[in-house]
């Protein structure tokens, strides 16, 4: 359920209603768009139909809200979202996010070579992995805590913002000391111990879809993280398992507008693990962004004959390069800008 206000609601109307709801248990969320200011409820939301709140001053409605996921859906919030991710550097308006860098950091020569690369072509975060979901436990894990040194130190040189996976709630406090956003991978998408924990923080999270979800699910699953306080989440879509295999993944393209119409948040697409090949990540990026994602999260590697993961999606800079061009005339014919 939520309380639409009215346009002349006063501070003390809007205290008034949460101090009501507290005392039944509830936490609320006030949101204040452009055109409405509504106010959710966190909690059990039956005790609330024992006070009439349409009687109380500063409500024009009470209403419910239909989706299963609420702090998510447009009926919460009718405006898009504009999540921050550093001073300047936000998803979900006119401009587009451009994350890049390799599947892995490996070094902090190599990390610190590809962010000046990409920053230079124009990308706005800086992407690395220093915990790494690995369907093998023989492959390579990530250096850990000296990859979160590795991305921050690489940061500060080169002044570009970072995301990172997080793959453990016991690591998302030492994860957010070092990077920027948070990177739930889509293993991990229903690990609901994570989600809660990444909702009780203050940075931002980009939540991918999980291998096999639907985008119900997939809603639901980033509901866990605004429900518990955090609204500064970005989806990702980075391909679904289909019978095809000429691909790694299927990017579902279908879920950009799809989520656009059912939710409030910022999506983005993964072309590098929706395709898994390089020579497609271009065309991909080029068709997601068309089809109205607000950005792009894409690896880019300089030597990927030796790359430890992820190799044969990894762009080479010069290609991101030129793949970011096209991309220009792409966002313009959509009246975005990258
Ligand atoms: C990654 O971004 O390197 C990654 C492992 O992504 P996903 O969780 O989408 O597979
Ligand atoms: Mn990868």
């Amino acid at each position: 359920m939520i309380i639409v206000l009215k346009k002349t609601a006063t501070e003390a109307n809007i205290q008034h209603i949460a101090e009501k709801a507290l005392k039944l248990g509830l936490k609320t969320h006030i949101s204040r768009g452009v055109e409405r200011t509504v106010i959710g409820f966190i909690g059990p939301e039956d005790k609330l139909q024992m006070i009439p709140l349409d009687t109380f001053p500063g409500v024009e409605q009470v209403m419910p809200v239909l989706a299963p996921y609420k702090f998510v859906s447009r009926e919460f919030r009718t405006e898009d979202s504009i999540v921050k991710i550093r001073d300047g550097v936000t998803a979900g308006g006119k401009k587009l996010i451009i994350m890049a860098g390799p599947c892995a950091i490996e070094g902090e020569e190599m990390l610190l070579s590809i962010a000046k690369k990409v920053k230079a072509a124009g990308a706005n975060v800086l992407r690395g992995g220093a915990f790494k979901p690995r369907t093998s436990p023989y492959d390579f894990q990530g250096l850990g805590e000296e990859g979160l040194r590795i991305l921050k130190a690489v940061s500060q040189q080169v002044g570009i913002a970072t995301v990172t996976e997080v793959m453990d709630p016991r690591d998302v406090g030492i994860v957010s000391e070092y990077a920027d956003m948070l990177q739930i991978g889509a293993r991990n998408m229903q690990n609901f111990s994570l989600l809660k924990e990444v909702g009780m923080i203050k940075k931002p999270v980009l939540l991918k879809r999980g291998i096999s979800s639907t985008i119900r699910e997939w809603l639901m699953s980033a509901e866990y993280i605004l429900s518990n306080g955090n609204f500064d989440v970005i989806l990702c879509e980075r391909g679904i398992r289909t019978f095809e295999t000429e691909t790694r993944n299927t990017l579902d393209i279908n879920a950009i507008p799809v989520v656009k119409q059912k939710s409030h948040l910022p999506v983005i697409i993964d072309p590098s693990h929706g395709t898994g090949r390089w020579d497609l990540v271009a065309s991909v990026s080029k068709a997601g962004i068309a089809a109205g994602a607000d950005g792009i999260v894409v690896e880019v590697h300089e030597n990927p004959e030796e790359a430890v993961s992820d190799g044969s999606q990894s762009l080479l800079p010069k290609k991101f390069e030129l793949m970011m061009h096209e991309l220009a005339a792409v966002a313009k014919a959509v009246g975005r800008e990258v």
